[in-house]
């Protein structure tokens, strides 16, 4: 039998353009052919004894004719996403499997589960999936899932690495997680077998574990039939029959099988790696790829027994403990692509191609040295789907109502499968996920890149060799670029704002709709927190809300006087119009959520979007006033154009909308431009700023100054999950008003109850980088973690936002956070903390007023 040593030596004398696929393979463990499935031991733990003959010849129970959902696909996603929606209550959903349960890529998983991420919602997503099949199941069922509690080890070889698990250890507080910082000495006690020669440390974490595929299924599928649930195996899903409803919206009306169809308004998409054909079915762009990913398993090891799970970051390697024997798997920087991915492929592996493999058997070694003389059992290359941002794919396609996606896992399906069922099957049953779900949905994606296949391979392809990288902050990806630009992307610079004279943003890539139409009134009423209805030439800073009262978008609305011919800075419209600038890496998102509710709510009014017709050019900064008085042929004193109004003006000759406004906390105008008038805009701009000092600046800039005036952003301090109250916003919440909106009862309800958490503004004083996710001590105990930080240049201070909470579980009063002494942990260290109720900079706002 071949050892790793040994695979390490093949491959290093083949001169790398001589080696075939495969022959690395053949060569150490004697079989023959590039076949695409190969025999291991587990197939037959897995499969039905009898093997293949009994596959297929029909359904395994009849189908029925209709049904509330139906889920495609029998793996980690589609068993937790049946489970959660029967445990939600939904009777008689579902499950067609089109060979047998976990035949896709779940039968073949390493099965590890970690619990710290660098990222609170995954934290919880994991806690939960640990807590269903290390407890709820085995409760539920009496079934053993299978789950073996060995804990888990990050490995640290350079100092920035063990920075980032102090980083974790921090936000494991905040959630209850343990986890202890070792050094080489103690990492050495614990893992005798582990060379700690070249360690700076390790991150222990003992509650982690090891998910058995075969185990969890069954028991998620068991628990899920005993609450009236239906499993229906060898039934592959032919294609999806679309309705288009009265309103022309398109909504799922059926799923068709080789046997049948069953009539259901909701389509769960947990097709793994073949998420993208069930996706074609229905006209529904799913934005993944399939590669090759693999693991071996090698033969007994002395004394490797109750060992942790081991993740070698730097090496880009694990070791995960398989009984007396290690499995050693990892990241590769030359991935193989699953080009022609196979309907036919079930129970399935690849031969596993040593070129690619053996960069992970050095780190290997290196860390655990009696591998060198260990020999390979097995491979196990199977089939698994990766996405752009190694981000799964979840919630509703934009394109068709009804057809839900749980999909894309990037090698994480297992431990964060019962996460993501419970956010899945809330999603289908209350119109929303529980949590913040927005790097995980689909909707963060412009439609103009989900089926965009080169940008989706590469950046996918860069996502893959980077998952066990140091996560910078700020760290943005290079593959892909340039393949959506903006108006001024030809002459643009990036440089750094400051708020001296002033500052040139190019927020081109906002989202720009308008909101037209006979009901269009109704509609901003009931969509906005804030009332939005003043009269024309009005704009507001606003939030929208789901029906539990969090916040779905932050975004200025301006209303609009009607125009006599449609242009892209006024569309010809009956009723009422407004136009809406919103985040541009969350227009989608706000563009699927007013769709959303446009449709559910029948109102009569056209959602316009025309992003991509105007430019979006802000200047910033006490000499903006003088600037803009030398572009524009409009008076912009006080007077005449106060804070928060907006108007058509000719700047360098050229029609565009003016709007004062600031998310910076200073005196400034946006103008929104045409497309074609973009660059004479701006150079116009910049040759009237020179002489006030007016520099470029970039989206860093705008992090830093807009929290040093505490203003929020979406999806960092300001979440689906959180309420504008707690967030500090209730001054875009018209409760005084009696006009109903979406989420005004929950708001209410949230008042009368007194607030359990409320966001806070923390300065350290301390000169040490913050970037979020670091703890809030409040009188020695952890109250929360910080959401967003960043440094602040004119308070020359770190600020830190995060939610606290009193962890007696009473309301969060004002007085409770005044009151309390606070530190921000970070990597281990507690730093003094000072709390604010009002923003640290300009707490009056007179700079947006034009005072200085
Ligand atoms: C080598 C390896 C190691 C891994 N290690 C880990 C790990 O340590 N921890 C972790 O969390 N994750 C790990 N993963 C990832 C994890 O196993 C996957 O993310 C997860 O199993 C994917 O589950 P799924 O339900 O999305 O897809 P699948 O398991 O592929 O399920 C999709 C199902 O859909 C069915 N299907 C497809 N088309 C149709 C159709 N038309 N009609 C009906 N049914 C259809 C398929 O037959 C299949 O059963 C690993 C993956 C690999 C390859």
């Amino acid at each position: 039998m071949a050892s790793l040593s040994r695979a390490l030596r093949v491959a290093a004398t083949c001169p790398r353009r001589s080696r075939t696929r495969g022959l690395g393979l053949r060569a150490l463990t004697g079989q023959a052919g590039p076949a695409a499935e190969k025999s291991v031991p587990y197939r037959r733990t897995l499969k039905d004894p009898q093997g293949p003959s009994t596959v297929a010849r029909g359904p395994s129970q009849p189908l029925p004719s209709t049904a509330h959902v139906v889920v495609i696909g029998g793996g980690s996603l589609g068993c937790q996403t049946l489970y959660h929606l029967a445990k939600l209550g939904v009777s008689g959903a579902v499950l067609l499997e089109r060979e047998r349960l976990t035949s896709g890529t779940t039968w073949h998983t390493a099965g590890l589960l970690w619990q710290l991420r660098p990222s609170d919602v995954e934290v919880e997503l994991l806690a939960h999936t640990r807590r269903v099949v290390s407890h709820d199941l085995e409760e539920e069922t009496g079934l053993h899932t299978g789950w073996i509690q060995n804990g888990g080890l990050f490995i640290a070889s350079n100092r920035q690495r063990l920075d980032e698990y102090k980083r974790l250890m921090s936000l494991g507080k905040a959630y209850g997680v343990e986890s202890h910082v070792l050094s080489p000495a103690e990492t050495k006690a614990l893992y005798p077998l582990m060379n700690v020669d070249d360690l700076y440390g390790t991150l222990y974490v003992p509650h982690d574990g090891t998910m058995d595929p075969a185990g969890t299924c069954t028991a998620l599928t068991r628990a899920a039939a005993a609450r009236g649930a239906q499993v229906i195996e060898n039934c592959p899903v032919t294609g999806i029959r679309v309705r288009t409803d009265d309103f022309g919206v398109r909504r799922v009306a059926a799923v068709e099988t080789e046997h049948g169809s069953i009539q259901t308004p909701c389509v769960v998409n947990c097709a793994g790696v073949w998420a993208s054909a069930v996706g074609r079915m229905a006209g529904v762009k799913v934005p993944l790829v399939a590669m090759h990913h693999a693991y071996v398993v090698t033969e007994r090891i002395e004394g490797i027994q109750n060992m942790p799970n081991v993740r070698d970051h730097d090496a880009s390697v694990y070791l995960r403990l398989q009984g007396d024997a290690l499995s050693v798997g990892g990241y590769e920087t030359n991935p193989i692509f699953w080009e022609e991915v196979s309907d036919k492929f079930a129970f399935g592996l690849f031969d596993l191609d040593w070129d690619v493999f053996t960069q992970h058997i050095e780190g290997a070694i290196n860390r655990v040295p009696v591998l060198e003389k260990t020999g390979v059992k097995s491979t196990v290359c199977g089939p698994e789907s990766f996405t752009p941002d190694h981000k799964p794919l979840m919630g509703e396609a934009p394109e068709l109502r009804g057809f839900f996606l749980g999909c894309g896992f990037n090698s994480a399906g297992m431990m964060l499968g019962g996460g993501c069922g419970q956010e899945l099957a809330h999603w289908i049953v209350h119109g929303r996920p529980e949590k913040d779900m927005y790097s995980y949905d689909i909707r963060r994606f412009h439609h103009l890149l989900t089926d965009h296949r080169r940008w989706i391979r590469e950046r996918s392809h860069e996502s893959y060799a980077k998952n066990y990288s140091v996560v910078f902050p700020h760290d943005e990806p290079l593959a892909g670029r340039n393949m959506r630009t903006d108006p001024l992307h030809e002459i643009k610079k990036e440089c750094l704002a400051c708020r001296g004279a002033a500052a040139v943003f190019n927020m081109s890539y906002f989202g720009k709709f308008y909101l037209v139409g006979l009901d269009a009134r109704k509609a901003a009423d009931w969509l906005f927190s804030a009332d939005v209805s003043r009269p024309p030439g009005s704009t507001v800073y606003t939030c929208m809300l789901n029906h539990r009262g969090g916040t779905e978008s932050d975004l200025t609305v301006s209303r609009l006087a009607p125009g006599p011919q449609a242009s892209a800075l006024t569309p010809a419209f009956e009723g009422d119009g407004y136009y809406l600038a919103v985040g541009g890496a969350v227009a989608q998102h706000n563009w699927s959520h007013i769709s959303t509710v446009l449709q559910d709510q029948k109102f009569r009014c056209q959602l316009i979007d025309s992003s991509e017709d105007l430019g979006l050019i802000s200047i910033q900064g006490p000499a903006s006033r003088a600037i803009l008085q030398e572009v524009l042929d409009a008076d912009l004193s006080n007077e005449a154009f106060p804070f928060s109004t907006h108007r058509l003006v000719r700047a360098a000759g050229h029609l565009v909308r003016a709007m004062r406004l600031s998310f910076v906390g200073e005196l400034g105008w946006e103008l929104h431009v045409p497309k074609p008038a973009c660059v004479p805009v701006y150079r116009a701009v910049m040759a009237a700023g020179t002489k006030h000092g007016l520099v470029n600046a970039g989206y860093r800039a705008i992090d830093s100054l807009s929290i040093e005036k505490g203003y929020r952003h979406w999806h960092a301090d300001l979440r689906p999950d959180d309420s504008p109250l707690e967030a500090g916003l209730a001054f875009t919440c018209k409760l005084k008003s009696a006009v109903p909106f979406l989420g005004r009862e929950a708001l209410e309800k949230q008042r009368a109850e007194g607030l359990r958490r409320r966001l806070v503004c923390f300065t350290v004083d301390e000169k040490v980088p913050m970037f979020g996710l670091e703890a809030i001590w409040r009188n020695g105990q952890v109250v929360g973690h910080v959401r967003r930080a960043d440094f602040g240049f004119a308070v020359d201070k770190t600020l830190a936002y995060g939610y606290i909470r009193d962890p007696s579980g009473q309301s969060v009063s004002l007085d409770f956070v005044k009151s309390g002494d606070y530190a921000v942990e970070r990597m281990g260290v507690a730093h003094p903390a000072r709390a604010h109720l009002k923003s640290p900079f300009d707490p009056d706002n007179k700079r947006v007023k034009g005072i200085y």
